[in-house]
């Protein structure tokens, strides 16, 4: 093969034909340097017979400057860019950028220079250097992430390494994991759990596509039971890609992994320190990552031996990514392992209503863990109805809540409140002239968050501090809070039950995998009697102390337009009440709610699950929705209102004609400024029977917009906004 076609990494250039210069070999999969005018940009050697391009003539060709130091992407990795791009309608460069993630990686073996504290002290201590010493302690990772973590400039570092203080260490930058031992801690598992588990080992051995949903309790034991597939998969030097839908809970995993296994597993993350990413990134490819505990966005790393696929909490929206490549990973798990010919396992409790239809129609094998593990009890749910138990004013806690929150703390038990709203209020406004305060960026309230004092967009991030008078009529002291943030309530649990120890656990507190472990340890020890928090704690978390669970307010997610609302509902609840009574005492849970007869609320009372998926079904089922049809949406933005406001009417105009389609739209995105960017979104439900995504590239390919305007597609959207 003396030519080859390149995929470039760069979404705005179509494939590219290079010469093979004298003396290279290359085979598909392998990452090139292709030249590119007077640059070069990182290239992947393609099938050329799948990745139509223009036909160049051999005398134009300019040849390939050299191949990268690592592995060839397999076939089957290949063959899941291809199809999430084609099935997404993204372009293959973006989804292909994701399988190459670590620019470091790419460049071969090397060593790094990291610095960590050497004990001794600076001449002159500075407030800065002090700061720096303290929080250095026990960290070891170059000057710039050393910065970052102690929050100092890297001229302070750079002083205390002059001083001695801090001393360069040269590490490896590819020094191999400790190995996960399949026997190291093997645990008893109930008849239930023995069942399921041999069903997937056995999957695991024999190698081929197998799609599982692992549909047990809340506290049933999931985690254990898919341990088992796991260490199968370690007995057979395969690896292991376990899926966790929030980094917060990735730290409880680790020490349970460690646990069973010896060692801890292989993270992969968004906030992974560079170095940190490299090494996963070259173990991973290389084979020598056994098992790999990571974010969405591990899905796309390139294993050499993949076995198998975990998904825990398969049901969680956060799988699905939301900008650029908007694909859900619960999805393109499936279709990785059938592609890699390997089972996968989703797990839920609350499985999503899609999943369930896949068990129905034979697709997925479904496995059952019926009851919780250790003879622990689900807990008992009631109604707490609020036109009958009204809160105060300016309360939301009703006297039935409070009342079981005392009863709690005086034995000596904990709670949690759960309400999926962080900060104190979501709105702020003028008392004296009704002013409200809004993003400039989005349309949206600026939401208050009183511990750290200040105003926040939770869209783009934009911030400021609570002004001392009213920036529109400019009376003192005039702000007031409207509506429950989680802070608020952890306010108004102080004032009700002073002796207790409250703790808010939302994003803004477990930021970090540290700080979510400093949380649980904090709660294990007894440290806390009632947690506060967002739907970070509604799953995964086990406090075997923790026997009462109040919802705030259930009705909240009914509000909005989004099609799975009640589903989301539902999960939610189901989740956050999954966490009382997990131990030996029984738990109950109390969910506030206007409306105790919604057809949610009531399943959720009488625990009656199979009630509820039935209702959901048939309501789905009459729309048209998921899984009996498909929707997509088309967002278009851009910075000048008109700009977008006319590209979505020309799309809009243009729209195909069939019976198989509906399209509605276009009109302003509910949220129709984000990040400075004016939206309108057009919505398709189409039948299952459809050609969906070939008839939406017809479309909008035909159409060209002015430069600054955006158009993108999200098939199988879960976000209306
Ligand atoms: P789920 O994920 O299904 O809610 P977990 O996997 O968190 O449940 O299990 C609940 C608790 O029971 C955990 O503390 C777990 O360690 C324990 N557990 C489950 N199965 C076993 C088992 N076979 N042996 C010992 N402990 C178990
Ligand atoms: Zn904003």
């Amino acid at each position: 093969m003396n030519r080859v076609r390149c995929l470039v990494l760069n979404a705005a250039l179509g494939p590219l034909d290079y010469k093979v210069p004298e003396g290279m070999s290359v085979e598909p999969g392998q990452v090139v340097e292709c030249p590119l005018g007077p640059r070069a940009v990182i290239g992947i050697v393609w099938e050329a017979e799948r990745l139509p391009g223009a036909e160049v003539p051999a005398e134009k060709l300019r040849a390939l400057r050299g191949l990268l130091p690592i592995p060839p992407l397999p076939a089957p990795l290949r063959r899941l860019i291809e199809w999430t791009a084609d099935y997404y309608c993204a372009p293959l460069a973006s989804v292909a950028r994701m399988a190459l993630s670590s620019g470091g990686a790419l460049k071969g073996p090397a060593t790094t220079i990291e610095y960590r504290l050497t004990g001794g002290l600076p001449e002159r201590m500075t407030p800065q250097r002090q700061a720096a010493l303290e929080a250095l302690e026990g960290e070891q990772a170059t000057i710039r992430e050393l910065a970052g973590i102690a929050g100092v400039s890297e001229g302070v570092l750079r002083g205390l390494v002059n001083q001695g203080c801090l001393e360069p260490v040269e590490v490896d930058c590819d020094r191999p994991y400790h190995p996960a031992r399949p026997e190291f801690a093997q645990v008893d598992l109930s008849d239930h759990q023995q069942a399921a588990a041999a069903t997937l080992g056995e999957a695991v051995k024999a190698g081929a596509f197998a799609p599982f949903l692992l549909d047990g309790v809340t506290g049933s034991g999931k985690t254990e039971t898919y341990f088992e597939p796991i260490a199968e998969a370690l007995r057979m030097d395969r690896q292991v890609l376990v899926l966790l839908p929030e980094i917060a809970l990735t730290e409880a995993f680790l020490s349970r992994f460690e646990e069973r296994f010896g060692a801890k597993p292989v993270l992969w993350h968004s906030s992974l320190k560079s170095t940190e990413r490299r090494r996963a990134w070259r173990a991973i490819a290389n084979g020598t990552a056994q098992v790999v505990v990571g974010a969405r966005s591990a899905l796309f790393l390139p294993y050499a031996a993949l076995g198998l696929i975990v998904v825990d909490e398969a049901h969680e929206v956060s799988f699905k990514q939301d900008d650029g490549v908007r694909y859900n990973a619960r999805d393109v798990a499936v279709m990785r392992g059938a592609f890699e010919e390997i089972p996968v396992i989703l797990a839920s409790a609350t499985p999503a209503l899609e999943s369930l239809a896949m068990v129905e129609s034979g697709t997925y094998a479904k496995l059952d863990l019926p009851s919780r593990f250790g003879g622990a009890e689900m807990p008992t749910i009631r109604t707490v109805n609020l036109t009958e138990h009204v809160p105060g004013r300016g309360s939301w806690l009703a006297p039935p809540l409070v009342e079981a929150l005392e009863d709690r703390l005086a034995r000596g038990e904990q709670s949690l409140l759960f309400l999926n709203r962080r900060g104190y209020a979501p709105l702020t406004l003028c008392r004296n002239c009704g002013f409200r305060f809004q993003c400039p960026n989005c349309s949206a309230w600026l939401v208050e968050h009183r511990f750290s004092r200040r105003l926040a967009c939770h869209h783009c991030g934009h911030e400021t501090p609570p002004p001392e008078t009213c920036p529109d009529c400019g009376e003192p002291d005039c702000l007031v809070a409207c509506g429950p943030g989680v802070e608020r309530i952890a306010d108004e649990v102080t004032e009700r039950l002073p002796d207790a120890r409250v703790f808010v656990a939302t994003s803004d507190t477990l930021n970090s995998p540290g700080r979510a472990a400093e949380f649980v340890t904090l709660v294990e020890s007894g440290g806390v009697d009632v947690i506060v928090g967002t739907q970070l704690v509604t799953k995964g978390f086990h406090f075997p102390d923790l026997t009462l669970v109040g919802v705030v307010d259930a009705d909240l997610g009914l509000e909005g337009g989004d099609l799975r609302a009640a589903e989301r509902t539902y999960q939610q609840v189901a989740q956050v009440a999954g966490r009382a009574g997990r131990g030996s005492k029984p738990g109950e849970v109390l969910i506030q709610t206007r409306h105790p007869d919604a057809p949610v609320i009531a399943a959720l009372a009488a625990g009656d699950r199979d009630a509820f998926y039935e209702a959901e079904t048939e309501a789905r089922r009459m729309a048209g929705a998921p899984p009996f049809g498909r929707w997509a949406a088309i967002i278009v933005s851009s910075e000048e209102e008109s700009d977008a406001r006319d590209a979505a009417r020309r799309i809009g105009d243009a729209r195909p004609r069939q019976d198989d389609m509906a399209i509605y739209g276009p009109a302003p995105a509910p949220l129709s400024l984000l990040r400075g960017r004016y939206r309108y979104r057009l919505l398709i439900n189409a039948k299952r029977s459809a050609r969906l995504q070939d008839t939406i590239r017809e479309w909008l390919s035909a159409l060209d917009h002015p430069a600054g305007v955006r158009v993108g597609v999200d098939i199988d959207p879960y976000s209306f906004v």
